[in-house]
């Protein structure tokens, strides 16, 4: 695998052209070649995991624990899933075949799509970069990687190293911006897989459309939580401050904001800020479990979000130097504060009071489609009527993010909040083609297909369409 750290247009286009000419030589079609890269993947998830922690610490101040689980171990997760799968997935699928085409057999192939780039965010930089090579591998793609360079350190460890793992004519690490990801664009690919914010995956679609090349959009947005009065106020405390200041609040599926009944509120509140107390011993600005913003552009832009925003429950400080916010509640923002705008990928939590769950649901539906809807609710009414009045890419009933961590849901988004959907069978459904077969025999032939029909065979055809309309009538 070649690696070059912020390569000239001129070397992208031998760098993707080379890994094509990798794909074009068939030897991602053998499922033992598959199976091989994947364990290629776990070993440099094994031999290399303190060199990924230790830069995941870098750019985001991540625990070694936050790091292990939601990085080292995810991948390592769907590898496994996928290796163990992999035979299943890819077997052809034999599919009913209709009376009207016998004697004759219907199946349908899963074919690789191609080369597939997979371009990465930077708040889980390996896992939001591995786990969709996991999926590309286990399709049979070859593929190239555009890490973020804003998780600069993770970047260079995986232009550096998960090369030695991988088969060099398949796979390609390209680092860079803006600048190398809009030269890579101009080239065309089989699939292009974005995660990222919803303004560039807008560029990404535009340049993916030239060459009429499918993509999968994994994105943002304000992921509501809701809460009614019959919910344990104290573990949904506890389990939406883990989910919300998990990385610093710099996830995608973080619970972007509170709509809590009116009648719950104050508790709810006491119970948050006990939470908050405890998890960090009442100083997360030591604490190694909290994390830091990614750069001084992101800690300025969340900072920027306090103004004039409500009432400050607890935090609503940071240190630009250390790159630190402290965990920030805010009660009642108004309705023009930017923090009910934009997507907030930072440690603050708006908390807003609704009358009845039916006005959070509505407040919900006049906002664009979340990538998860949260709700706490011992209610299996208002469960029902949350999950079928509402569209998310997912929903969590009674926790934050852990969806995240199940090969076996499909994990993407809805309208604003992306396209296409990955994890486990789902990512190697994305990245594969159906390929639809039906094989027909030289042993019998229908005459009543032809145009020279004798007058006797029209009128039986005529006849078998009848009975067959009666009978479906
Ligand atoms: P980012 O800045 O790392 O950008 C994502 C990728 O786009 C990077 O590789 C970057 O180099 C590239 N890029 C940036 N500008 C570009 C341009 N003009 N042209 C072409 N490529 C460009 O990450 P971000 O966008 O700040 O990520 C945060 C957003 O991503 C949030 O909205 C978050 O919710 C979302 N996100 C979604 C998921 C998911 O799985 N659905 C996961 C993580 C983050």
């Amino acid at each position: 695998m070649a690696t070059l750290e912020f390569p000239t247009a001129e070397q992208i286009k031998d760098l993707v052209e080379a890994t094509r000419a990798g794909f074009k030589t068939g030897k991602t079609l053998s499922l033992d070649w598959r199976k091989k890269q994947l364990r290629g993947i776990l070993r440099f998830c094994r031999e290399k995991h303190s060199q990924i922690l230790e830069a995941l610490e870098i750019d985001l101040g991540k625990s070694s624990f936050e790091g292990m689980t939601s990085e080292v171990v995810s991948v390592e997760w769907e590898a496994h899933f996928a290796l163990k799968h992999l035979n299943r997935w890819a077997a052809p699928e034999k599919v009913r075949t209709p009376l009207l085409h016998q004697p004759g057999r219907s199946y349908i192939l899963k074919e690789p799509l191609g080369l597939v780039l997979i371009i990465g965010a930077w708040n889980y930089p390996v896992q939001l970069t591995l786990v969709p090579l996991v999926a590309a591998i286990a399709a049979g793609n070859a593929a190239v990687l555009k890490p973020s360079e804003v998780s600069q350190a993770t970047s260079r460890l995986l232009a550096t190293e998960l090369p030695k793992y991988l088969d060099p004519n398949a796979f390609t690490v390209l680092q860079g911006g803006a600048e190398e990801t809009t030269q890579i664009l101009k080239l065309p690919f089989d699939h292009i897989f974005y995660t990222g914010n919803p303004q560039v995956a807008r560029i990404v679609m535009e340049a993916a459309a030239k060459n009429l090349t499918p993509v999968t959009l994994e994105l943002g947005g304000k992921s509501p939580c809701l809460v009614d009065e019959s919910a344990d106020l104290a573990l949904t405390a506890k389990r939406l401050i883990w989910g919300k200041f998990f990385n610093c609040g710099q996830t995608c599926v973080a619970p972007d904001y509170l709509l809590v009944e009116k009648s719950v509120a104050e508790p709810l509140k006491t119970q948050l800020l006990k939470a908050v107390e405890k998890f960090w011993s009442g100083h997360p600005e030591t604490h190694s479990e909290y994390g830091r913003i990614v750069n001084s552009r992101h800690f300025d832009r969340i900072m920027g979000l306090l103004d004039n925003s409500g009432k400050v429950l607890c935090g609503g400080k940071g240190d630009k130097a250390k790159r630190y916010i402290a965990p920030t509640l805010i009660a009642d923002p108004p309705e023009t504060s930017p923090l009910l705008k934009e997507e907030i990928f930072g440690p603050i939590l708006p908390i807003l009071e609704v009358d009845s769950i039916s006005e959070a649901v509505n407040y919900v539906n006049d906002r664009p489609k979340p990538l998860v809807l949260y709700l706490f609710s011992e209610n299996p009414k208002t469960q029902e009527f949350v999950l079928n009045h509402t569209s998310s890419g997912g929903v969590v009933l009674n926790h934050c993010l852990l969806h995240n961590l199940s090969p076996d849901l499909p994990f993407g988004g809805v309208g604003e909040s992306g396209i296409g959907a990955y994890h486990g069978k789902a990512g190697f459904e994305a990245l594969s083609h159906r390929k639809s077969v039906l094989k027909k025999p030289f042993y019998l032939d229908n005459p009543t297909i032809y145009p020279h029909l004798t007058g006797r065979l029209t009128k039986f055809t005529e006849q078998l369409i009848k009975i067959w309309r009666k009978v479906r009538a």
